[in-house]
């Protein structure tokens, strides 16, 4: 069978995305859905692009750099995985938004490299919600009082939270888990009083759950791109 287009890929998940918007009376224009890129060609980025798309997403810092200048200048970047303490000034040069500050020393590093770069920095909080070993992120239950500390770095905004659910065959096990961060972000809001509006939840296999449970930025590898190839 031959593979779909990303364009066609693209036109499949908009529908998707729609129809999980209507199930829970939300506007799908209030998702925004990042293009995760990493392990793909710049020929498959640029198909996207021309698709439509215009947010992508990389884990890598060597790999965003090198994409950032082989593909369309009009591209926004974001950094999506694991961010090394030493990579952060060319994650900083490269990423508009920062999906996983996932510990005190990096929100440091990446503070301070935003002070040399003279820029602010967008910037979501992970948090490990399953409390998986394996995974990043602040736990659930130490986050609220990370917040002010986090909150007091100058040259960082933190526009809300990002989590990924622990991998499952079936999506509705997520649920529970993008509920977490849900609750967290208005306990997060009423404790600074203002707007952390920003949700990072969902991929190829639970966006839709992510979308009824208030995701606002999923992010889509696989079901737009197709598998990774082997580097
Ligand atoms: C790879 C990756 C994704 C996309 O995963 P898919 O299942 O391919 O959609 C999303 N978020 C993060 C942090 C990733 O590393």
């Amino acid at each position: 069978m031959k593979p779909m287009s990303i364009a066609e890929n693209l036109k499949h998940i908009r529908q998707r995305i729609a129809a999980a918007c209507d199930r829970v009376g939300r506007d799908p224009q209030e998702v925004a859905l990042v293009a995760v890129s990493k392990g793909h060609t710049p020929a498959s980025i640029l198909e996207a692009f021309e698709a439509g798309l215009t947010v992508f997403g990389e884990n890598k810092v060597q790999e965003l750099k090198l994409k950032v200048g082989q593909c369309p200048g009009e591209i926004r970047w974001e950094f999506i995985g694991h961010l090394q303490t030493n990579k952060c000034r060319e994650a900083v040069r490269h990423a508009r938004l920062v999906h996983g500050v996932n510990s005190d020393r990096l929100a440091k590093a990446l503070n301070t490299a935003c002070e040399k770069l003279s820029k602010t920095l967008p910037v979501l909080i992970e948090v490990n919600v399953s409390g998986e070993a394996a995974k990043y992120g602040f736990r659930p239950d130490e986050v609220l009082e990370k917040l002010l500390p986090l909150n007091a770095l100058d040259q960082l905004e933190i526009h809300g939270f990002m989590t990924m659910a622990p991998w499952s065959k079936a999506a509705e096990n997520a649920r529970p888990h993008f509920r977490r961060l849900k609750h967290l972000q208005q306990a997060a809001e009423d404790l600074l009083g203002a707007p952390l509006p920003e949700l990072s939840m969902g991929m190829s296999g639970d966006f839709e759950v992510a979308i009824e449970e208030g995701a606002t930025i999923i992010r889509l590898g696989t079901v737009l791109f197709g598998e990774q190839k082997r580097r």
